[in-house]
């Protein structure tokens, strides 16, 4: 094919420290896809990366990060035959190895060979190439068809509405006519919210701390707004639910008074999804959950066709990324972009990047 030999991307130097670099372009393998990258979002997930570091992350210097991202196919590996040259795909981030008792059993996300490249696992951005290059290499598990009337960059954001979904389906994915509580604002709960109504959900209730992103929350869905420095969001939660509290609580903000909130606003019996990441040990009144018989469920990343969803949903105009796409950069001032998205400046959501 008619690619270059050499590409700039971005690796990670040293912690906060991205430098953009010259890479050989990828070839791709059996089954697997060369993308040029149109757009690439960061996402909450790459700050870890960048400053602390994930599950076998790769050694500085000698990788590509970014997961979020959507290209067009330029060349296809052998056997691969779902997709064509030129066709617009978006990407999920997690390959599961396909031998392990997991991926048999399809919770590829919690692939027992997470890292192992020679078992066939890949999680690109995080423990194998990704997507903040002008070329990326994906195995034709992780993507997905972007239909016309979406953008590329709106498409980067398909995985963090894929993980919402992935969250609703861990309870059994029925949502119509319940009360559905999101507990954060950011990326995860605002397409948690769409979600949650595109499913049929009844009330939806969003909290958080900050007056901008509840307006947003309400715009894009939520039936009530509640800010935690005004408001109680137990009493709240209460008076919007007939006194019983949400027959489910997504929780998209990973620390210990998050995780108080979504113990105490959830009704007896109800559902807690904990689909943040969590930065540090937390402590939370786990006997209460015991007391009420809660479910308690954990999240990891967009399995079970949940990208496919997602992008169906955004096709019919019931969930929107639009709202939350604030920024964009081109890929060489990447240093800059996760200046800005770190320190939430300008109202800072998400911020696309284009090599
Ligand atoms: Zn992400
Ligand atoms: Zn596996």
């Amino acid at each position: 094919m008619n690619q270059p030999k050499m590409m700039r991307a971005a690796v990670l130097h040293d912690w906060n420290d991205i430098r953009m670099v010259q890479r050989p372009v990828p070839s791709p393998g059996p089954g697997e896809v060369l993308i040029k990258v149109e757009s690439c979002s960061i996402c909450g997930g790459d700050v870890k990366i960048v400053t602390r570091g994930m599950l076998k992350q790769p050694p500085m210097d000698s990788f590509i990060i970014g997961h979020e991202y959507a290209g067009t196919i330029v060349e296809l590996g052998e056997a691969v035959d779902e997709y064509a040259i030129g066709d617009r795909v978006t990407v999920e981030v997690h390959k599961g190895c396909g031998r392990c008792r997991n991926c048999i059993d399809g919770k590829y996300t919690a692939c027992l060979n997470y890292g192992n490249l020679e078992k066939g696992h890949r999680a690109n951005g995080f423990t194998t190439n990704g997507g903040f290059a002008e070329y990326a290499v994906n195995h034709v598990n992780t993507i997905s068809k972007i239909p016309d009337n979406i953008s590329f960059d709106e498409a980067t954001i398909i995985t963090t509405a894929g993980t919402a979904l992935f969250g609703i389906e861990h309870t059994g994915g029925f949502v119509a006519g319940d009360s559905v509580a999101v507990v954060g604002p950011g990326a995860i709960g605002l397409m948690a919210v769409q979600c949650a109504k595109a499913l049929g959900a009844g009330k939806v209730i969003l909290t958080g701390t900050r007056d901008e992103r509840l307006a947003l929350g309400k715009k894009l869905g939520a039936d009530v707004v509640v800010n935690l420095n005004k408001e109680d969001p137990i009493a709240a939660v209460k008076r919007e639910t007939g006194g019983y509290g949400a027959d489910l609580v997504l929780l998209t903000a990973g620390n210990s008074a998050s995780l108080q909130q979504a113990i105490r606003i959830v009704r007896k019996g109800g559902d807690i999804v904990l689909v943040a990441h969590f930065e540090d040990t937390v402590s939370a009144d786990l006997g209460l959950c015991v007391q009420n018989s809660n479910n308690l469920y954990t999240v990891r990343g967009e399995g079970k066709r949940c990208v496919h969803r997602a992008l169906e949903l955004m096709r019919m105009g019931k969930i929107q990324a639009k709202d939350l796409l604030t920024h964009s950069y081109p890929l060489d001032e990447i240093r800059e972009a996760f200046r800005v998205f770190m320190a939430r400046e300008g109202g800072a959501i998400r911020i696309v990047l284009h090599p």
